[in-house]
């Protein structure tokens, strides 16, 4: 008995011809699944997603490995988690600490002398959210026919994986293609009692303990969001900074992150590493530094340290050997299809070598990857001119290249940096500090001068560059940008307004708002 399915014709699919797939209920499939996805988080949940839409018997593994001091949690990965949901919760209920104080100078009858977060509570609350999230996943997993398994895979072959079941019991299962999207976890520094006494991104958002006096370790994206949150939240957080804050961004941005996070009582320990930690009999942590410029050694007493150095691909469980996938530090090593060395093996989100680590990355390479595989798709993912926001409590986001970046690829004299301080209008009443309000377009210095870049340090600044995104990757100019129409009185108009040069050497600091 022919079975047909008709599978559903995607509005992005409009090159595709419409597609009819056959299977016979008589003639046994030669594999057991059509796609294996190992990883339910972003990119994998994407990609199985999808790939269903079109037709495919999907299968999805998801396992997450206990934290050393024992913290887990369910599908979704990441983001999910222990990522951008929980982290933007903590950072919501910091802007929401603030707000309580202006409401004062806005005449609100609050006393906000006395207000104190519920660390417990948050937490809760936090958590409750995210289980939430995990139970819609499960469902949502179910509705659309996609196979879930809660266990760890490892490939047997290079069509073949291997997990335990709920049971206990080995299973191995075939398939034809293979995505590998198992993404990282935290790194940990190799010094005396970093696994011991230490907590990472992994542990934060479900400790249940204050976190009081924090060292957070690392000033990456990670490092700065969790010091900002535990500030926002009352606690004394400590930056241990290895080299510079925010590697990769723009310096001139980066460097007014940092001014802004010292500015709000954040403390900044310069070109340090640790190299211990101990338990005090009080049972606070001991922690010992060197600073690698004076070579000069110290210590610091905390309650809480905060590993924030970095992640590390997941591909140790794998037995990625077996199938012949090649890997790179620990990474997998893709070409422009998402392809490993083995053709039907692909890796999607963080375990992709020198990729960006972004959700919204690993969700449509993902779902690009599932177009290609089971819909006649030929869309690739474009890796380039990918937005990004750091939130701390004035959020930095961007998007393009930052002013090194154009004038290493450029050269100095082909850019005209256009830059200017603003003053959002709502911070005048509580009289919060402008002084790191602050945006730049990096351009072309001829023509009508395509932008190459946007950086904005400010309220919102995720909201803010998520449009501007649209506009530079459909190949936005200075022109265009000056003959837009801002929309006032917001902070986001402020880019229709630049007007001044770096080369000018014009004060970039506004008189008033509305000239
Ligand atoms: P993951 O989401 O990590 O999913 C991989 C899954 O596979 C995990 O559940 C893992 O346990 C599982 N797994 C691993 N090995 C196996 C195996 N062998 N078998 C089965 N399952 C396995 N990105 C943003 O865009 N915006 C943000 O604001 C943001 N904030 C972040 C904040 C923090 C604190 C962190 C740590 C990250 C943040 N990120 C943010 C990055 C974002 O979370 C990741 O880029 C994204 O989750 C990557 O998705 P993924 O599918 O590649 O991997
Ligand atoms: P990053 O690689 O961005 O930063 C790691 C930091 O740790 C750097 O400051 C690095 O210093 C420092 N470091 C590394 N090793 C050591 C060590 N042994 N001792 C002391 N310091 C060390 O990693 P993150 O964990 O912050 O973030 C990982 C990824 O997660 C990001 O790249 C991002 O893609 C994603 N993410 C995205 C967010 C967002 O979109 N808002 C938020 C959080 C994470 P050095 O510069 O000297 O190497």
């Amino acid at each position: 008995m022919l079975h047909l399915k008709l599978l559903k014709k995607s509005s992005a699919l409009s090159n595709c011809k419409f597609l009819v797939r056959s299977t016979s209920s008589v003639t046994k499939p030669k594999y057991d699944y059509d796609l294996v996805v190992l990883g339910g988080g972003s990119g994998g949940l994407a990609c199985a997603k999808e790939a269903v839409e079109y037709g495919a018997r999907v299968l999805c593994l998801d396992y997450v490995k206990p934290t050393p001091v024992g913290t887990t949690w369910g599908i979704g990965g990441t983001c999910v988690n222990v990522g951008c949901i929980p982290k933007k919760l903590m950072h919501q209920a910091c802007l929401l600490g603030e707000a309580v104080h202006e409401a004062v100078a806005y005449g609100w009858n609050v006393n906000a002398q006395n207000i104190k977060p519920d660390w417990k509570k948050l937490i809760k609350s936090v958590q409750n959210h995210i289980k939430s999230v995990n139970w819609v996943t499960r469902v949502d997993l179910r509705d659309k026919k996609v196979e879930y398994v809660n266990s760890m895979g490892s490939f047997v072959d290079a069509h073949t994986i291997d997990y335990k079941t709920k049971q206990g019991e080995r299973r191995q299962l075939t398939a034809e293609h293979v995505v590998v999207a198992v993404g990282g976890r935290p790194r940990y520094p190799s010094i005396p009692g970093a696994t011991q006494f230490g907590i990472t991104s992994d542990d934060i958002f479900s400790y249940e303990k204050e976190p009081g006096r924090t060292l957070v370790v690392g000033a990456g994206y990670v490092g700065l969001e969790c010091a900002c949150f535990l500030k926002g939240l009352g606690y004394e957080p400590t930056v241990m900074v290895r080299s510079i804050v925010l590697r990769g961004f723009d310096r001139q941005m980066s460097e007014l992150v940092a001014a802004m996070m010292s500015e709000r009582g954040i403390r900044f320990v310069d070109t340090s590493i640790p190299t211990a930690v101990e338990r005090m009999p009080n049972g606070c942590l001991l922690v010992k530094h060197l600073n690698t410029a004076t070579e000069q050694e110290g210590s610091d007493v905390y309650d809480t340290v905060l590993w924030a150095i970095g992640r590390k691909g997941l591909i140790d469980d794998l037995n990625l050997q077996a199938a012949g996938v090649a890997t790179k530090n620990d990474k997998i090593v893709v070409d422009h299809t998402e392809a490993t060395n083995v053709p039907h093996i692909y890796a999607v989100g963080d375990i992709i070598y020198g990729r960006p680590e972004l959700t919204p990355v690993a969700i449509l390479s993902g779902r690009l990857l599932a177009r290609r595989l089971f819909a006649g798709s030929t869309q690739l993912m474009d890796y380039t001119d990918v937005a990004t926001t750091v939130f701390t409590p004035l959020e930095y986001a961007c998007v393009g290249m930052s002013e090194e970046m154009a004038i290493e690829s450029r050269g100095a004299e082909n850019i005209e940096v256009f830059h200017g301080y603003y003053k959002p209008t709502e911070f005048f009443i509580p009289q919060k500090s402008v002084r790191h309000c602050y945006l730049k377009a990096v351009a072309e210095v001829t023509g009508d001068q395509k932008i190459l870049g946007l950086h904005y340090l400010g309220p919102v600044a995720g909201e803010v560059i998520q449009g501007f995104a649209a506009a530079l990757k459909s190949g936005l100019t200075v022109k265009t940008l000056l003959n837009t129409v801002g929309i006032h009185p917001t902070t986001a108009e402020e880019f229709t307004r630049l007007s001044i040069t770096k080369r000018s050497g014009r004060d970039p600091t506004p008189a008033s708002c509305c000239s």
